[in-house]
């Protein structure tokens, strides 16, 4: 029996994320993420798959996040034809992430047509979308969806089982085992104790190898209970000025979570009910999925929530937005609110109309709950930088700037090791780190062999793992 593993993603970075196991000549993937990063790199990454898409029998995948999910309609547009496994949360979130991509990849493309057409001068290289919405679709027709801890099989003599990620909605780590007895473990996105409504990182069988990710390998975050308290003083203090809350918030889990975490304070009693704006079609369809899969959530939220026949995302003073001309409206809404709405890093989407029109009064607060990539209006923000740009005019910042930085949906390094700890790792030969930058991988590998680990290997593109 010759089982081997190799990655053609998220090498020493956290996009892609592509991992596989030849076992036998018969290949298991594991997730098939885009790439993201600068427009002509990732293209070029995203559209050439380094393997035969033919010759992958089966796929796991761990999550819905656009960098594990977001290649799969490339996959089987280049005539993948297995099944892919996933929880059915997992499946629903995935849906809507390919054809919000879709759809985002066409606008684009228009754009950047319309540009180079007005300035020819500049040679501008135009891409075509690497699908459609037609295509995004067809994934779907793939999906065999099993929930936690019900043992499948991907590949003949292949048992799988998903667990508890902590990560996302629907989002596990994955426990394998393979012909001949030897067990693999894949983290996929290794989430948080104590995260609002999904449960707690779960504990995986004895494993011989874990494919661990490392995204905050040297980080450390701040405890999630903090989100609460500090959510509560913005809220006071909005409602002292009579002033508006923004906040950017990615769709997908975010979103819900801020939800959530206000509706717990207002039915503590440690907030006024003032009204809530949720402006996001997307956030608005998400919020939905959210809602049919009650068996992804935590204890916490079944004793508060489920048991007591109360919906966690809909209360009197929260309203959905979703048609333009509602979004609108809001502009005219006199004294305090809070405005959550899309993209999360203010790059593009509603927020930007709440922006222009709240960001030069002192007393309006912008709250950062997430990450801010470099050479994003978010990162301008978080920064509090004097002046912005939103649709190519400037405006002054003067909302006050405050960031959050309990939010994240990652585990930090100390998170991470003390999830280890609480597994029998007596049969681990060797941890493979996969999905975090140079220095992040580096750190987190030095403090698992520190914890006697006998072996951390951070995973090259492409290099083939012989496993025994
Ligand atoms: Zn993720």
């Amino acid at each position: 029996m010759a089982i081997k593993f190799y990655s053609h993603g998220a090498c020493r970075e956290v996009t892609g994320s592509k991992h596989f196991l030849d076992i036998d000549g018969r290949l298991l993937q594991v997730d098939c993420g885009m790439f993201q990063g600068r427009r002509e790199e990732s293209y070029r990454k995203n559209r050439q798959m380094p393997f035969d898409a033919k010759a992958v029998h089966s796929l796991i995948l761990t999550h819905a996040h656009f960098d594990h999910s977001g290649a799969l309609p490339i996959l089987v547009k280049n005539g993948f034809d297995g099944n892919i496994h996933a929880t059915s949360a997992t499946r629903d979130i995935t849906q809507i992430i390919l054809l919000d991509s879709a759809h985002i990849q066409q606008k684009d493309y228009e754009f950047i047509q319309e540009k180079s057409k007005k300035y020819p001068e500049r040679e501008m290289t135009v891409y075509d979308p690497l699908y459609n919405a037609e295509e995004a679709v067809q994934p779907l027709r793939h999906f065999v969806t099993v929930d936690y801890r019900r043992k499948f099989h991907p590949l003949d003599g292949v048992t799988a089982e998903f667990f508890d990620a902590g990560h996302i909605l629907g989002a596990a780590t994955v426990h394998l085992t393979l012909p001949g007895g030897l067990n693999i473990g894949f983290s996929g996105d290794l989430g948080r104790e104590g995260l609002p409504i999904i449960r707690d990182p779960d504990v995986l069988p004895p494993m011989d190898y874990l494919v661990l990710e490392g995204t905050y390998g040297d980080r450390l975050h701040k405890s999630i209970g903090m989100a609460g308290e500090e959510l509560a003083e913005l809220i006071h203090k909005a409602d002292a000025r009579r002033s508006k809350i923004l906040i950017p918030a990615f769709t997908i889990e975010r979103t819900q979570e801020l939800i959530y975490i206000i509706h717990t304070l207002q039915q503590e009693g440690r907030v006024p009910k003032l009204p809530i704006f949720i402006d996001s079609p997307m956030a608005v369809n998400a919020t939905a999925i959210f809602k049919i899969h009650p068996e992804c959530f935590d204890e916490e939220t079944v004793r508060r929530f489920i048991s007591v026949n109360v919906d966690p995302f809909g209360f009197e003073n929260i309203s959905y937005v979703v048609s333009s001309v509602e979004s609108k409206k809001i502009n005219d809404f006199q004294g305090p609110a809070i405005i959550i709405s899309a993209s999360g890093m203010a790059e593009s989407g509603r927020i930007l109309h709440h922006l222009i029109q709240h960001i030069e009064n002192p007393d309006n607060i912008i709250a950062i709950v997430g990450f801010m990539a470099e050479n994003t209006l978010g990162r301008r923000l978080a920064e509090r930088a004097k002046e912005v740009k939103i649709f190519g005019r400037p405006y002054l910042l003067k909302a006050e700037i405050a960031t959050l930085n309990a939010f994240s949906a990652h585990a930090d390094y100390a998170e991470t090791i003390a999830w280890l700890k609480r597994h029998d790792l007596q049969r681990l030969k060797k941890i493979f780190l996969v999905h975090g930058e140079d220095a992040a991988l580096e750190n987190l590998q030095r403090e698992l062999l520190g914890i006697g680990i006998p072996a951390v290997e951070i995973v090259e593109y492409g290099a083939v793992h012989e496993l025994n």
